[in-house]
């Protein structure tokens, strides 16, 4: 058994370096398209950094995740995360009378380890609903697709199906995802989608969209304003009135519209878990758009296609895009989810089955929960239909339950 996935820890917070050096052909062909086309959107920019078919960051960067990487996620650095969300989905699927068959879907799996840790602990608490189970992963990229597969199914295994039984299917897009009762769940998928950046004109107070452009000395990569209005400006409504600068994911709002559109027609629920912040309101100024290769802060600017591109989630927005029909709970801290959860108890009982990783476990616990690491940053958001509303006055989602304080 794999206890501790990293000895090496960092997430996606760390210093700031740049690094000065000759074009690569990527950014060669970016000023090129500047060139042709106009400055791009900061959106059409991450786009093209992380996804592009041919050079793109997802679709060809060899090691993405863990010590060896750029970054590390929670379920790269212990399976209790894992165990913890595979809970999650049990205890909920049971409360809506174990529906069958069920859809497991996730978003952007990475190297597939926290669903390989959800068959692994579905497998062992309930054996008997593996047949009611199929598998279905949301990867935009070919290559991530090939590393999910062979964590899943092996290189022995039958094609498609994974090592617990389940059979799983590849989807480039969530729309290809077939209906039914479904669980989705998603870590840290979000804050990879694309972001539109706008800050205020000074002087006549209105919004500006951030561009990519390129610079005339010496042709490198520059941010600039927008002196006319964008198609992205239409974005921008009231609820930023208050704000100096901000950053919207209109392609997060369309996935949280599909998913919850999805649950509340063929019912389920959906489980989401990135950074973030809880409400753009707490803010006047958004900017978190950044880059980050080994494990430190870099200029997004530079080392395009070697440097993993990522904004923080706005909960807000994904809530005011959730169906009218559907119920959002969250965002809570990842701490607080972790341990409702029990993964205190869960770590206890390791440690004690396995006295000589006894340490090892502990750091993973206090990295995945303690407000000076993962615990508070990180966020869990969830989703019902309404029509399973009646269930929580009395039984709130495990995770999301909010202890009243003592007078
Ligand atoms: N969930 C994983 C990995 C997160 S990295 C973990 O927690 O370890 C982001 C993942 O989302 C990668 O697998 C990347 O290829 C995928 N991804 C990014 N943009 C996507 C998109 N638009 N559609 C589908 N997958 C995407």
């Amino acid at each position: 058994m794999r206890l501790l996935r990293q000895t090496v820890f960092s997430s996606r917070r760390a210093f700031y370096c740049t690094s000065k050096q000759e074009k690569s052909p990527f950014e060669r062909e970016l000023v090129a398209k500047i060139k042709m086309t106009g400055p791009m959107s900061i959106a059409q920019f991450m786009q093209e950094v992380l996804m592009n078919p041919f050079k793109g960051y997802y679709t060809t960067k060899e090691k993405v995740l863990g010590s060896s990487g750029d970054f590390i996620t929670s379920p790269e650095i212990s399976q209790m995360f894992g165990e913890c969300v595979a809970i999650w989905i049990i205890h909920e699927w049971r409360k809506m009378g174990s529906v069958k068959p069920l859809q497991l879907v996730e978003l952007g799996p990475g190297h597939g380890t926290l669903m390989a840790d959800i068959l692994k602990t579905v497998k062992r608490l309930v054996p008997d609903e593996i047949p009611n189970l199929s598998v279905h992963m949301v990867e935009a990229s070919d290559k991530m697709k090939l590393v999910q597969e062979a964590r899943l199914c092996g290189y022995s295994g039958e094609k498609g199906v994974s090592k617990q039984g389940p059979k799983v299917d590849w989807h480039t897009r969530l729309s290809d995802v077939p209906k039914g009762f479904t669980f989705f769940v998603a870590n840290e998928f979000f804050d990879a989608l694309p972001v539109h950046k706008f800050v205020r004109d000074p002087e006549t107070k209105n919004w500006q969209e951030v561009l990519v452009d390129i610079a005339t000395e010496d042709e490198s990569l520059k941010f600039v304003r927008s002196r006319q209005k964008t198609l992205a400006n239409h974005y921008v409504d009231s609820a930023y009135d208050h704000m100096e600068a901000i950053e919207i994911s209109p392609k997060s709002g369309i996935v949280i519209e599909t998913i919850s559109e999805r649950i509340v027609e063929h019912g389920g629920a959906a489980l989401i878990a990135d950074y973030g912040n809880a409400s753009c309101s707490e803010n006047k100024v958004v900017d978190s758009f950044r880059a980050f290769q080994d494990h430190q802060l870099c200029d997004p600017l530079k080392n395009v296609g070697q440097a993993d591109l990522t904004a923080d989630v706005d909960f807000d927005y994904l809530k005011s895009k959730t169906s009218e029909h559907a119920k959002a709970f969250g965002p809570v801290p990842q701490s607080q989810f972790l341990t409702q959860l029990g993964i205190v108890v869960r770590c206890n009982l390791l440690k004690e089955a396995n006295p000589e990783h006894a340490d090892e476990l502990q750091r993973s616990l206090d990295f995945l929960i303690s407000p000076q690491k993962m615990g508070s940053r990180f966020k869990f958001f969830s989703i019902f239909p309404k029509t399973v509303e009646f269930i929580h006055p009395q039984y709130t989602p495990v995770g999301f339950y909010e202890p009243k304080s003592e007078k």
